[in-house]
């Protein structure tokens, strides 16, 4: 495995390995690495790519300067999940690396609704900064396979789009979400949570459960309605529990009114927001 943390050994790297006719595989991530981001690196494995992974905590994406701060740091027992999962290349570049200066343009990509719902209101800017992080690091790896989860709907259905509209094609693979045990949705800021906090979160996820097995007889108005109720005496701060055209993210009235819909969640234990979603139909 080798490990690069600057553009020009990584560019330098790819020249010589486009030799070979590769194709590369790509998972960006921001580090302290779980089964589910594993999960991602597999499916690259399995489809024989060249697979690049990219830890970089962004800053550019984080709202909230708490979150930055204390976003878990693990590089060394991520070097070496990602050497044992045979990954070929790790980018760990610096924030200058990444930004060389303070006003990185981007082509004017359109994006309709998508980055104006759910995550959109309730973390401003954060999709600015994703969206950003995104095309630097997808121009500097131009991988032909891009590896993202489900579990973070709204920003993989915004990348999808963005690869609509880049000039070179990149195939977006989306990977369904990696859960514990008990249904929680693996993620790195779980290791935040405290042991109370831990027992409680899972609860989410039943309440997805739930709302799959009952939306095609309870009325979506009512749903929401109990989720936010159960939610809120379960201890969560609920952000938005939204039901939506899994295409559009628009909000749907009825289970009749798109094709496909994904209920998505957002809430807060304590000072920790968890984000997770099921798809519906
Ligand atoms: P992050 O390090 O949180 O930016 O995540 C990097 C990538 O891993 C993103 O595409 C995430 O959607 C994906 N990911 C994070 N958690 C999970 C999970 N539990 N299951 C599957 N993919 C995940």
């Amino acid at each position: 495995m080798l490990v690069f943390r600057t553009v020009s050994e990584l560019n330098t790297h790819l020249e010589k390995a486009k030799l070979f006719d590769y194709t590369i595989g790509f998972i960006p991530t921001m580090g302290a690495l779980h089964e589910g981001h594993m999960s991602l690196i597999k499916s690259s494995k399995i489809n024989k790519d060249y697979t690049i992974c990219s830890i970089f905590v962004n800053p550019i994406q984080f709202n909230n300067p708490l979150d930055l701060e204390r976003y878990p740091k693990t590089e060394e027992a991520d070097l070496a999940l990602l050497e044992a999962a045979k990954v070929d290349v790790v980018f760990l570049p610096s924030v200058q690396e990444v930004y060389p200066s303070n006003d990185l343009s981007i082509p004017n990509f359109h994006f309709g609704q998508l980055t104006q719902v759910m995550e959109g209101v309730f973390r401003p800017g954060h999709f600015d900064g994703v969206i950003k992080v995104m095309y630097r690091l997808l121009s500097i790896v131009k991988p032909k396979r891009l590896y993202m989860g489900l579990k973070d709907f709204q920003q993989q259905a915004i990348i999808g789009r963005m690869l609509e509209q880049m000039e070179y094609p990149i195939h977006l693979i989306p990977c369904e979400t990696t859960r514990d045990i008990d249904g929680l949705a693996l993620s790195s800021r779980n290791s935040l949570l405290t042991p109370a906090q831990r027992k409680v979160a899972p609860i989410l996820y039943k309440i997805l459960k739930e709302v799959k097995s009952r939306a095609k007889q309870v009325p979506l108005g009512e749903l929401k309605h109990l989720v936010n109720f159960k939610l809120t005496a379960s201890g969560f701060k609920v952000d938005y529990f939204e039901v939506v055209n899994t295409q559009t993210l628009i909000p749907v009235q009825s289970f009749e009114d798109a094709p496909s819909i994904v209920a998505c969640v957002a809430a807060y234990l304590g000072d920790i927001r968890l984000i997770d979603n099921i798809l519906l139909k």
